[in-house]
């Protein structure tokens, strides 16, 4: 059995002390030294990782003053803090071994938004497109644009100055910063705007911090003009932080945010934002042109910005490659099709306007510009326009995505950020893509590359295994080397992700400005207790970061066994980037961070938390793989004494790390959207039981667990006198003792007839090896096997019927498989060795229909995508080749078509299962097929999680992050979908939820095309 992880990395006893002091100090917010957080918050999306001593969760300014304070005091000077929001920094801004305070959690709210005016006052923590979707009723957004839009804060983008798309037309976050609420060390509250000389003079005459800041910064700009004009670049991305360029304004007035934009946390806590919003264009379109090669898109780049576009992206074949191989692609393919010619470079021009006329116009001189050049040498060979906000959105979310992809890749060399936005003038980025290729292909690295052409800015992150100690050295060498290329051609490393880690660079740069901005430093912060180490310290005694000195995932990563580390490669490659922490309700990865926001709760805190169990477990000799097989040979009644005395010990609180893993494991849904949706295909699923499995191997499992794992096998015999297990579920006093013994509540009624006995009235035949034989060659062709799942079968017999009865109607010949276990619910709580031996029973009785070559068609998506996925990890190309209904539908359109005329017309709103959203995402495509080709409008929405997953919903524990989750995204699309009587749903967990949260049923997509039928069912 696995040992307890107790003996870990100690919190400091000064850190101790200072929680204790913000405690007693009155602060609201949230305290975490727990190693758990600690784990999961020492990572970005940087090849870093830094332990912190604690994190806190502040829930206002006032707690945000409250840690300044205590801080300022000489018992806690020696106390370092780093400000966090979304934890996308790709260079470690965010990573410290001190105090992370993170405001993302509470401080996410927006305060006010004056449309008259334009402005929209936030609290820092709230999410990019949080913001914007706020705002788009009022024809309104906030312009920066970053592919981490979907989790990155307000705060951070203020921190790094963030920028990307548009930023030719919109500029960078600052351009947009109007007022700032700044907490200061010591506790002090500053709302910095742009003042007049009178008001500047009248704060330079105290003798408090912020008097010594303003003083300060006004002198160096005045001292330093020339220095400061000759030094800072003249580019579209300059520089960020301590922007000592735009003290002044154009009209003459002090502007502190210019040095408060962009210095990572350095300064000071940025509490509250006021930010300009511009209106958004009222038409827009969106020219994909094609290349031949990278190079040629690029080169092409200058002469197309004279076109006078919006902004110009430019993606080579690699990422394009990436693209295709995700989710996203289904939505864009029509822009980039196949021919003959490939397509290995790709430039996204965009053109906006406030009228259709003169988009018109523009796209008009655009596109002659493209047809003459077409076919000569270096130019592009085809081009697709894709119009209006909605069809351009979805190609930018596909370049949004790109970063991500980018660090998707097999092997162990993975795509790293580290020389990954360095900025050019645009008019020498053709030449220095070509000698930094020369750089990488020299070092014999892979890579990706894209770019903001307009702006000069170039993404790439080159092939590196940072686990192998000759490879993670390259690190220095590619970036000096990089370095001395961006300074040949008039740039900076840091284009657009800020500097963190790579700060050393910051000296060399600056040159003999770089003693002013310590000076800044040092005004703000004297002891250098604000995320110390980056951009500048506040004297000589203290030292910048480098960029081999700070610990790599990597070095720690050695030092899981490789035979482990492939074992668990599931969780190992998460690399940070955070597409997990989206905001979007409607977006499905992962309901059980939305429900909580609760980082511990996501795909990455739980990948995190395992890399971390497998390190400790390795640096303690045990091998879980191993540990695996012992668990599955141990008696259940030889460990129990074993499990009990731990058990206990667990009881009194005695410590173990495993527990941290395991309550974070218990709020996952196994919903399965990371799977689909994490561009590095974590599967925290598959993880978890591998987990669970070992911890319940130390501990004795909730009674729950075996409630749940053996319903599959209780069912059949249940089934058949079904009043047995109703009427005492209705007893109040037997659901309190299920609630409170058994950990499971709302239980769903057994169908009142069982499906056997509706099969036997309406004559549905149950498929036999004797029956299948009988079959003549035109029913052979027509037979289907509808494979039965325990949730629909038992609970839902009728529907099953239904779905037999349209298939009949149809003028197919359907069979019903006879029921076995399909294993899933042993799966998802770790029962891995009892859903092995399931899984083979169950496979071997499919494998025999389908030797007959006869379609194997399952209803419920969850269920049936276990045969895809667990099934086929198992048994490879042994898993029964169990389709979703919808596939095996839409492959026989003809034979609907031909049936069309005998259907009403209807039009119906589908409510998707998130798995079969997520990890069948072409299938949604075929729903829209089959009802089209029975003469019925079908229009999908995009939503969330329903909460129910299973038997998550059902678990006490559970109930109300559940229900929240439901309520975050299907409650609304439920209560304002304007036809109830037209939803339908495709998953048994989400009709489930929708009938006991809104005491309404909603039927199968089948059952409502079953009502269509003119002749009746
Ligand atoms: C896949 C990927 C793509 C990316 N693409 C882009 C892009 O297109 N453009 C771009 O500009 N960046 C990009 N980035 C980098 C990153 O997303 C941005 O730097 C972003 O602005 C960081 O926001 P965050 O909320 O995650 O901040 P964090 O990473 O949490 O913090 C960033 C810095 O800000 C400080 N900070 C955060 N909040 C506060 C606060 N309230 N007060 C004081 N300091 C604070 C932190 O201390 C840290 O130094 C990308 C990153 C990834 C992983
Ligand atoms: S789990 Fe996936 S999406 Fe989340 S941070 Fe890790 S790699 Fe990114
Ligand atoms: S399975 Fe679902 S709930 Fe669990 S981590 Fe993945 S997305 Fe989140």
């Amino acid at each position: 059995m696995i040992p307890a992880l107790n003996e870990l990395s100690d919190v400091q006893s000064l850190y101790l002390e200072f929680i204790e002091a913000l405690k007693s100090e009155g602060f609201r917010g949230d305290l975490c030294p727990d190693y758990a957080s600690r784990t999961v918050l020492a990572t970005d999306n940087s090849i870093y990782q830094v332990l912190p001593q604690a994190v806190v969760y502040p829930r206002d300014s006032s707690d945000l003053q409250c840690v300044a304070r205590l801080a300022d005091e000489p018992r806690f000077h020696g106390v370092v803090l780093s400000a966090r929001g979304g934890g996308t920094g790709t260079n470690g801004q965010s990573l410290t071994d001190g105090l992370v305070v993170d405001l993302s959690r509470h401080m996410n709210g927006i305060l006010e938004i004056n449309v008259e005016e334009r402005w929209a006052r936030v609290q820092t923590g709230v999410v990019k497109d949080q913001l914007n979707r706020a705002l788009k009723p009022h024809g309104l957004f906030f312009a920066p644009d970053l592919s981490t839009s979907n989790r990155a804060t307000i705060g951070g983008m203020i921190n790094t100055d963030a920028s990307g798309q548009g930023s030719c037309l919109y500029g960078k976050t600052r351009d947009h910063v109007l007022e700032l609420d700044t907490v200061l060390l010591g506790g002090h509250l500053w709302k910095s705007a742009p003042i007049d000389r009178a008001t500047l003079e009248g704060i330079c005459h105290g003798d408090s911090r912020v008097a010594d800041v303003h003083r300060e910064v006004d002198r160096i700009a005045r001292e330093q003009a020339e220095l400061i004009e000759a030094k800072f670049p003249k580019l579209n991305r300059c520089l960020t932080g301590y922007d000592l360029a735009h003290i002044y304004d154009d009209a003459g007035r002090f502007d502190l945010n210019s040095v408060l934009c962009g210095s990572e946390g350095t300064l000071g806590f940025i509490a509250e934002a006021k930010l300009n919003l511009v209106p958004i264009p009222k038409c827009a379109a969106l020219v994909n042109v094609q290349y031949d090669q990278f190079q040629d898109a690029l080169a092409d780049a200058t002469d197309l910005m004279r076109a006078g576009p919006t902004s110009i992206e430019t993606v080579d074949s690699r990422v394009l490659q990436l693209a295709m191989e995700d989710i996203v692609w289904h939505k864009v393919s029509e822009y980039f099709p196949q021919g003959e010619r490939a397509i290995r470079g790709i430039n996204l021009v965009e053109f906006t306007a406030d009228s259709e006329d003169k988009l018109d116009a523009a796209l008009q001189n655009f596109c002659s510009l493209l047809d003459k050049a077409s076919g000569q040498a270096g130019k592009s060979f085809a081009y697709s326009i894709a119009r209006g906000h909605a069809e351009i959105g979805k190609i930018w979310a596909m370049r949004k995505r790109a970063v991500g992809l980018l660090g998707n890749a097999s092997g162990e060399e993975r795509p790293i950020p580290f020389v990954e936005d360095t900025a050019v003038p645009p008019e020498n980025l053709a030449d220095f893509i070509r000698e930094f290729r020369e750089v990488l292909d020299s070092a014999g690295m892979s890579y990706g590359m894209f770019g903001h052409v307009d702006a000069g800015v170039l993404h790439v992150r080159p092939a590196i295994d940072m686990k192998d100690p000759q490879q993670a050295e390259k690190i220095r060498p590619i970036t000096e080397q990089v370095v001395e290329l961006t300074r040949k051609y008039g740039g900076l490393l840091w284009g657009e992700h800020g500097k963190g880690v790579r700060s050393e660079f910051a000296p060399e740069f600056f040159g003999e400005l770089y003693p002013e901005l310590q000076k800044i430093k040092a005004a703000f912060d004297h002891r250098n207790q604000l995320n110390p180490g980056k951009i500048a310290t506040p004297g000589e005694n203290s030292q910048l970061l480098k960029i081999d000195e700070v610990t790599t995932r990597g070095e720690l990563d050695r030092q899981i066994p490789v035979q482990v580390w492939e074992g668990y490669s599931e969780a190992v490659y998460c690399n940070g980037n955070g597409a997990c922490f989206n905001w979007d309700p409607d977006d499905a990865m992962c309901p059980s961070y939305k429900g909580t926001r609760n980082r511990l709760n996501s795909p990455k805190g739980r990948a995190s938390l395992v890399r971390e169990w497998l390190r400790l477990l390795g640096e303690r000799g045990v091998d879980p793989v191993q540990q695996s097989n012992l668990v599955r040979e141990q008696s259940f009644i030889t460990s129990l004494p074993g499990r009990i005395k731990n058990t206990l010990a667990k009881k009194r609180g005695e410590y173990d790390f495993s527990h941290e893993i395991n309550e974070s494991m218990q709020a996952c849904l196994a919903c399965k959207s990371c799977v689909g949706q994490c561009p590095i295909k974590v599967n925290v699923p598959e993880f978890r039981s591998q987990f669970l499995e070992l911890y319940y191997g130390r501990y004795l499992r909730p009674m729950k667990d075996y409630l749940v794992g053996s319903l599959e096998f209780l069912l059949p015999a249940l089934s058949r006198v079904p009043q047995l297990y109703n009427w005492p579920l209705r007893l109040p006093a037997v659901r309190w003792a299920l609630a409170r013994l058994g950990g499971l509540v709302d239980n769903p009624q057994l169908s009142r007839k069982s499906l056997q006995q509706l099969c036997n009235k309406a004559g549905m035949p149950v498929a036999t090896p004797q029956a299948i034989a009988s079959l003549g060659p035109l029913q052979r062709r027509r037979a289907v096997i509808i494979v039965q799942d325990a949730f629909t079968s038992y609970f839902e017999a009728e529907l099953v019927l239904d779905v037999m009865r349209l298939l009949r109607k149809l003028d197919f010949v359907p069979f019903l498989a006879p029921f076995k276990p399909n294993g899933k619910p042993l799966h998802v709580h770790g029962f891995l060795a009892q859903f092995e031996r399931a899984a083979i029973d169950n496979a071997a009785m499919l494998n025999l229909f389908a030797a007959e070559n006869l379609p194997l068609v399952g209803i419920d998506p969850s269920m049936t995508l276990t045969y895809r996925s667990e099934y086929k990890k198992l048994m490879g190309n042994k898993a029964p080749p169990v389709q979703l209904l919808q596939e095996w539908l839409a492959e026989n359109h003809q034979q609907l078509q031909e049936q069309a005329g005998r259907f009403g017309g209807g039009q119906f709103q589908m409510l998707p299962h998130c798995t079969e959203r997520t990890n069948a995402t072409a299938s949604m495509a075929d729903w829209k097929q089959v009802f089209s080709a029975l003469g019925q409008e079908l229009q999908i929405a995009e939503l969330g999680c329903c909460g129910m997953a299973g038997t998550y919903g059902h678990e006490a524990a559970n109930r109300e992050d559940s229900e929240r989750i439901y309520r975050q995204s299907w409650g609304p699309a439920v209560a304002t979908a304007t036809n109830r009587q037209n939803l339908v749903a495709t998953g048994y967990s989400c009709r489930c939820q929708i009938s006991r949260l809104e005491g309404e049923k909603v039927r199968h997509p089948l059952q409502a095309l079953l009502a269509q039928l003119r002749d009746g069912a």
